[in-house]
């Protein structure tokens, strides 16, 4: 039986009990032969869906993979289990890449991995036909797809790839659900039509949570309060934004680092080694942070803006707790943003065809900030996934109450049709509560009706009923150019008291209540001893990560420590017990840790 092979490999080499859902069905058909496409969420441990194969039949499986951090991450991680695994790229250097071709030819590679353009380069493919090779795993293949985010034209050579390495068999991997990009990768990878396996979106373990915006930076620091000494990603709009965040955390005592494609390409690679490496470092980033980052132990992930779509916000928010253990989101949203995001979707577009699905896709994460009912199933709704109320997401755990808000609703949609429907929120917020602005007197909107209608509550408040009359289609941009309002018909509706509208009341978010909630699972449920017991292994962690040169998750994940903490085995054989505990990582560390454990257990 190969699978029964391939899970004793699957606790020999990688130190893990079982297989993860889904993972047992793609290695099954793997090892039985067939072509697959692996439709699994991040953190769901697609790459063992080549490793484990690679291990339990021999020969050479080639993996493509778009990045070369994650390659050569990747190959450190093999290396540490004892698979012999190698890589070709131009970042190696001629010296080393001769040596891996000197290996290849010996067949003694069992992974080899490359990325698209070299692969399709001359001189590989002969070398590689006559090597044998046994399979052909495509990581990240939605790059393969112009619908999907990270498009990538090289992965369009791939099917030439594989013809003429001998129509070897194709293992492709993603986490792209979307089902446009998933039709595209069938199509373009696969001779025949592959056996899709696709694994549910759900991520239990992930906290999702959005907040509308309101001094975001006093929101941010009250989580990061929760949060200190973790790993965590900081996402923000635009370059601009991170430098600044970073500074502000650092003058807070926060270890942040910016990260954007406007740095250099040897600062970013520092400091990504940085936020692989070390621990508590906080990530803030644009969008040009993301592929490739497959540290285990994020604790969390803050969108300080909100993002481009539901697609985009969920692959980011997956960089948070890939190693199964609770992690928390938070996504701020503002009005800002939703002008913001259109005006950039406007002037990125190549296509009108691409604009109006962009736009489809931006409203689509406006709707899921606005959700009134249990977010995570909003989410999985998206990704055509139906589920019940889940109990564990903001809306579930006393969410949003929605209330009659039509008269408030008038009296923005009023304003907005006394000045001509042209102006944003700033201005419609000034004659609201009756502010004569320059610009609300020079254009004598002083003097309109509406004037000072709403003076009894805060701009905030007011802010607040207009993204939601716009989230709810009631008003829609005047301009592309200019942005502000205009009324739709659902607008008209209201104002002239046809239609009614419920809004979300505000509400105070019970900060205290919840900050000593999330302290308990920080340390997911370590009792004190074995909450310092845990921090003296990350510290000896730490100390072996770095004299090896390579992450401290290389080492052993969390998961693993806290188990040790919990357990603390006593002799090799109690070691090799734990979870995440295989037998090369058993003989290279297993005694350090031992006398660790005993020292302080
Ligand atoms: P993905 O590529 O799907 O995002 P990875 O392949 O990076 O996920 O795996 C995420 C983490 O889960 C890795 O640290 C990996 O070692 C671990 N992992 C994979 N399979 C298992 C398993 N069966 N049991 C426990 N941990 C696993
Ligand atoms: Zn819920």
């Amino acid at each position: 039986m190969p699978l029964s092979r391939a899970r004793a490999a699957l606790k020999s080499v990688f130190g893990y009990d079982d297989f993860r859902p889904g993972q047992d069905e793609v290695i099954g058909a793997v090892l039985a032969g067939e072509n697959v496409l692996a439709v699994m969420p991040t953190g769901s441990g697609k790459s063992m869906c080549y490793q484990l194969p690679a291990v339990v039949d021999g020969g050479l499986t080639v993996v493509v993979s778009p990045l070369i951090a994650l390659m050569r991450d990747q190959v450190q991680q093999m290396g540490h289990v004892g698979v012999a695994a190698a890589t070709l790229n131009s970042g190696n250097g001629d010296e080393a890449n001769r040596e891996t071709l000197k290996r290849l030819r010996a067949g003694e590679v069992s992974l080899l991995f490359v990325s698209p353009e070299r692969l399709a380069g001359d001189g590989l493919i002969s070398l590689l036909a006559a090597s044998s090779v046994r399979r052909l795993a495509i990581d990240e293949a939605h790059c393969v797809s112009q619908w999907g985010h990270d498009f990538r034209p090289e992965y369009r050579q791939l099917a030439q790839v594989r013809q003429a390495l001998g129509n070897v068999q194709v293992v492709a991997l993603t986490a792209t659900a979307d089902q446009a990009t998933r039709n595209d990768i069938a199509s373009q990878l696969f001779p025949a039509p592959p056996r899709i396996v696709v694994h549910s979106f759900d991520r239990p373990n992930l906290h999702l949570r959005f907040e509308a915006k309101d001094k975001p930076r006093n929101q941010i620091a009250d989580f990061l309060e929760r949060h200190r000494g973790s790993n965590g990603i900081l996402y923000a709009a635009s370059r601009d934004r991170t430098e600044k965040l970073a500074e502000w955390l650092c003058g807070k005592g926060v270890r942040a680092l910016a990260y954007h494609a406007g740095l250099d390409a040897a600062v970013r690679s520092q400091r990504q080694d940085v936020f692989l490496q070390e621990d508590g470092v906080v990530m803030c980033a644009t969008i040009a942070f993301g592929m490739g980052i497959n540290k285990p132990d994020v604790r969390f992930v803050i969108h300080a803006d909100l993002p481009s779509g539901v697609e985009a916000y969920y692959q980011e928010i997956g960089r948070a707790g890939r190693d199964g253990l609770p992690a928390e989101t938070l996504t701020l949203y503002g009005i800002d943003d939703f002008a913001f995001r259109r005006r950039q979707i406007d002037e990125k577009a190549i296509s009108d065809a691409q604009r109006q699905l962009e736009h489809r896709r931006f409203s689509a994460m406006i709707d899921l900030a606005e959700a009134v009912t249990c977010r995570r199933q909003a989410l999985l709704a998206y990704f055509g996934e139906t589920s019940g109320p889940c109990g564990a997401c903001d809306l579930c755990q006393g969410g949003a109450e929605l209330v009659d808000a039509t008269v408030d609703a008038q009296k923005v949609l009023s304003a907005v049709m006394r000045t001509g429907q042209r102006y944003g929120a700033g201005h419609l917020v000034d004659i609201l509560r009756g502010e004569a602005s320059d610009n609300v007197r020079r254009l004598g909107h002083d003097q309109i009706k509406t004037f000072g209608v709403g003076a009894a509550r805060g701009a905030n408040e007011w802010r607040t009923v207009i993204r939601q009359l716009f989230a709810a289609g009631a008003l829609a941009e005047a301009s592309a150019e200019h942005g502000g309002f205009r009324l739709t018909d659902t607008g008209e509706n209201i104002l002239f008291g046809r239609e009614t509208i419920a809004l979300r009341k505000s509400r105070e978010a019970p900060k205290r209540a919840r900050r000593s909630e999330a302290r308990e699972n920080r340390t997911s449920g370590l009792d004190d001893a074995a909450s310092s017991l845990f921090e003296a292994l990350r510290a000896l962690r730490r100390e072996i990560a770095r004299e090896e040169g390579v992450a401290a998750y290389m080492v052993f994940p969390d998961r693993t420590l806290i188990e040790m903490a919990e357990t603390k085995p006593a002799t090799l054989a109690e070691m090799r017990e734990v979870q995440g505990v295989g037998e090369r990582k058993l003989s290279l560390y297993g005694e350090v840790f031992l006398e660790r454990i005993a020292e302080i257990g």
